[in-house]
């Protein structure tokens, strides 16, 4: 309460702000930074998003997008490091290790700006002046909403605030589908409908704007890259820099990826392991039952949340999946919810 005091303080006279949100932002971390730059603009703050990279073309619509400044674009890193540096406010969404801005990550911990943290991850990191965080909430754009509505100024919500923060929820809920859709996800999603979100169009926008190529791109991956281990209730996919090549892969292309597998009758567990510029990114999914989150710590230098959650390896694609393989073997008992992780051998 004392905190939420400190904030509301914080934010009563005009600042310099700058938001930031993880690495290749999704839906929820970009419709949360700009659903909360739109209203600490209409506060009359000066403020600037800066993403730690690029993002998928089909997110790039929401009111501000245009000024967003991108930290890996030489074009804007100059400016962006000034913003940070001369801000009085940070605050990080989405997100809740600093590590997860990648190079932005000492720029943010060395400044003496106050930082706030606005986030739906397990294990935070104590980083912030003014931490809200909540592992029950769906999206950080609930959380956003929440928080806007606790300071006292749910009259300043309006249809471009509440399109960007019905992106975030729709995603992080799998289009309502998840176990994380709760009343409140509907009520919140109900009043952001009311303020102007339109919902069919923002569905569309996020989830039919394939391009040509992205579908092919599914129906390889469906057809030669999906390992299917019935026994052990897992599946996986292994992706290589030359099958993204090939497609003409673009950022946000193997999102969504991971879920094909989940959705296989009988499968509990399911894995994507997409090689990257410098190592093997991970994303792990499993049905409600199941725990994901402890094993990608514990095996894959990751986290996140119980049923969604990623990582990375710095071993090859073959390698990795290998050892996902052994890994997933020796801890059967991960389909049966166990807590302790056995030692890798
Ligand atoms: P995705 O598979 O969509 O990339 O990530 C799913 C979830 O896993 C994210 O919402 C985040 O909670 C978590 N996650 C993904 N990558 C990492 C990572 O490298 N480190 C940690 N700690 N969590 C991650
Ligand atoms: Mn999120």
């Amino acid at each position: 309460m004392q905190e939420l005091e400190s904030f509301r303080k914080q934010i009563s006279t005009p600042k310099k702000i700058v938001i930031t949100t993880h690495h290749k932002p999704d839906a929820d971390a970009l419709g949360s930074s700009l659903g909360m730059a739109n209203y600490l603009k209409k506060k009359g703050h000066e403020v600037t998003v800066i993403t730690p990279s690029d993002y998928p073309s089909f997110i790039a619509w929401m009111k501000g997008n245009e000024e967003v400044l991108n930290f890996e674009d030489e074009k804007h890193k100059e400016d962006a490091t000034k913003k940070i540096e001369h801000a009085e406010i940070i605050m990080c969404l989405d997100f809740s290790a600093l590590s997860r801005t990648q190079d932005m990550e000492p720029l943010i911990r060395n400044s003496s700006a106050y930082k706030v943290n606005i986030d739906h991850h397990q294990d935070p990191e104590d980083f912030a002046d003014f931490t809200y965080l909540s592992t029950a909430a769906a999206a950080t754009c609930e959380l956003v909403y929440d928080l806007i509505v606790k300071v006292g100024d749910k009259f300043l919500l309006d249809s471009d605030i509440a399109e960007c923060l019905y992106s975030g929820i729709m995603t992080d809920t799998g289009g309502f589908r998840h176990p994380n859709t709760t009343k409140n996800v509907h009520l919140v999603t109900a009043d952001l409908i009311d303020l102007g979100a339109d919902n069919s169009k923002i569905s569309r926008l996020i989830y039919d704007t394939n391009s040509v190529d992205k579908l092919k791109f599914l129906g390889f991956a469906l057809s030669r890259r999906l390992v299917i281990l019935p026994e052990l209730q897992t599946a996986y996919f292994t992706i290589s820099k030359k099958d993204l090549k090939k497609y003409n892969s673009q950022t946000g292309d193997t999102e969504g990826l991971v879920n094909y597998a989940l959705s296989l009758d009988g499968i509990k567990i399911a894995a994507l392991f997409t090689e990257r510029k410098d190592a093997i990114k991970i994303s792990f999914r499993s049905t409600e039952d199941v725990s994901v989150n402890k094993f990608a710590a514990k095996f894959f230098q990751g986290g996140g949340h119980k049923n969604a959650s990623g990582g990375k390896s710095d071993l090859s694609l073959e390698e990795t999946a290998e050892k996902f393989e052994k890994l997933i073997k020796e801890n059967k008992k991960l389909l049966f919810n166990q807590l302790e992780l056995v030692d890798e051998k």
